[in-house]
This record gives structure tokens, C-alpha cells and sequence, in this order.
């Protein structure tokens, strides 16, 4: 069985990450969302909100499951029984970031391969920090993200206020 982690801190997750997971889930017998449990960076929704979004947003994908995890991707693909690390790429800095990012992960586990997708041209622009700074400004967000995320990001920025 081909088990490929798909990893990110998802906060939250938006069109643009579920386009990636649904293509990979053609390419492998189970996708696994691995969502971040200690990003390194400031982070809006707490991880078991991050991983509820995810799980309802995959909630019709039938090979695609989710977890949280800590600690280093790579181990986390053992443990998981998986083959593969699976990653989006949009245009510019994504790509420097995973190149050194995969050249690291190769050094700690031979065995892992690094699966990159390009972003669909329509969420080229889309990253999560982005559509958060767009939401607490009160702007359209619903074409961008799940509708389960669209209301709780709604709801998290309302309070932030
Ligand atoms: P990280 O903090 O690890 O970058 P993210 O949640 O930001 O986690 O992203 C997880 C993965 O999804 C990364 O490979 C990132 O490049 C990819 N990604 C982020 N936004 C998009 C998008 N709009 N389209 C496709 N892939 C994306």
C-alpha cells in the first residue's frame, strides 16, 4: 500500500491545500494530512481546531485521513507506515524553502521522497496567513476556503476585534 503525509500547520486549511491533498490521493493508496501541532509561527486556531477543519473539510474524500502530530515530519512518516512526504509548491519562495527543507529531510531519512505538486493557477496567490489578514479586514472570503472554514474564520476574527 502507498501511504503518502501530507504536512502543514493548516491554520486553516484552504482550497489551495485540499486542491494538493485530493490530486495526491490520485497518485497514492492513502493521504495522510499530518497538521502541525507546534508551527513556528503564530498560529490563530488552536491544533485540535486546525484538525477539526481539516477532518470536515475531507470528511467526502474517502483515501484521505488526518492526525496531529509534533516533532519532526520525517519521523512522523515512519511511524505512519508512509513512503512519501507530499507538498504544494506555488510560484517564487515556496520552492527555495521546500528544496532545502527536502535536502535536510533526504539526510535524515534516505528513504522518504519528497512528492511536490504546482499549485492550481487559481490558488497561486492563496496562503492561510493571507486569507487570515484579509478576513479580520472583513474581506470576501468564502470562494477561497472550505465553508466550514469560511464560518469559523469568520467567527475567530469577530472575536479577535
Ligand atoms: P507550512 O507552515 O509547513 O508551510 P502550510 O499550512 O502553510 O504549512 O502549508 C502546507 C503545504 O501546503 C505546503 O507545502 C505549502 O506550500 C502548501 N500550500 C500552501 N498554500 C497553498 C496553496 N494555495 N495551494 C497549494 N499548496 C499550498
Amino acid at each position: 500500500m502507498t501511504i503518502a503525509v501530507y504536512p502543514g500547520a493548516f491554520d486553516p486549511i484552504t482550497n489551495g491545500h485540499l486542491d494538493i491533498a485530493i490530486r495526491a490521493a490520485k497518485l497514492f493508496d492513502k493521504i495522510i494530512i499530518g497538521v502541525y501541532d507546534t508551527p513556528a509561527k503564530d498560529i490563530l486556531f488552536t491544533t485540535e481546531e486546525r484538525l477539526d477543519l481539516v477532518r470536515q473539510a475531507i470528511a467526502d474524500l474517502p483515501n484521505i485521513e488526518a492526525t496531529c502530530f509534533s516533532g519532526l515530519a520525517v519521523d512522523f512518516v515512519k511511524e505512519a507506515g508512509a513512503q512519501a512526504i507530499v507538498r504544494g509548491l506555488r510560484v517564487g519562495a515556496d520552492f527555495e524553502r521546500e528544496f532545502e527543507m527536502a535536502l535536510m529531510n533526504k539526510k535524515l531519512s534516505p528513504d522518504c521522497e519528497l512528492v511536490c505538486l504546482m499549485t492550481n493557477l487559481k490558488y497561486q496567490f492563496l496562503s492561510s496567513s493571507l486569507l487570515k489578514e484579509v478576513a479580520s479586514l472583513g474581506g470576501q472570503i468564502d470562494s477561497l476556503v472550505p465553508r466550514a472554514v469560511a464560518v469559523a474564520l469568520k467567527k475567530k476574527v469577530r472575536r479577535k476585534v
